[in-house]
């Protein structure tokens, strides 16, 4: 199996900790992008329009995806470069993270070759070459 080498992985759950425990969300959804053991960029999903909206509407989806956010803070060329997204819950668990089909658009556009996201398995981590 591919991983993200070096200290990637490490960096992106250090991350994904940080934001649940400032969010207080049930689940907290990092995307970060990386090129072998250099990280670029950083995103998480931004709950903060959402709160804006009528309470009826808040359990639709609206709120800027991980990735996408991520790609925009970049702001540079992403050929080549590589994104790992974590799912995890309150518990620390990894969860279901791969990137919805709008987000793996996005990916392609900037670029990135392939993204590594959390499975619902507590350790595992899977590869996806961008399709
Ligand atoms: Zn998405």
């Amino acid at each position: 199996m591919k991983r993200p080498k070096g200290n990637i992985l490490t960096t992106a759950l250090q991350l994904a900790t940080e934001h649940r425990e400032r969010d207080d969300l049930d689940h907290t959804l990092v995307a970060v992008i990386f090129k072998g053991k250099r990280v670029v960029s950083f995103g998480h999903n931004d709950l903060a329009s959402r709160k804006k909206l009528l309470p009826e509407f808040q359990k639709w989806h609206g709120s800027i995806h991980a990735e996408v956010m991520a790609i925009n803070k970049a702001k540079r060329d992403l050929n080549g470069f590589e994104m790992i997204v974590l799912r995890v819950n309150k518990d620390g668990d990894f969860r279901m993270a791969r990137p919805c089909k709008h987000c793996w658009r996005y990916i392609k556009y900037a670029g990135i070759k392939g993204a590594h996201y959390s499975i619902g398995d507590p350790e595992n981590i899977v590869y996806e070459r961008t399709p």
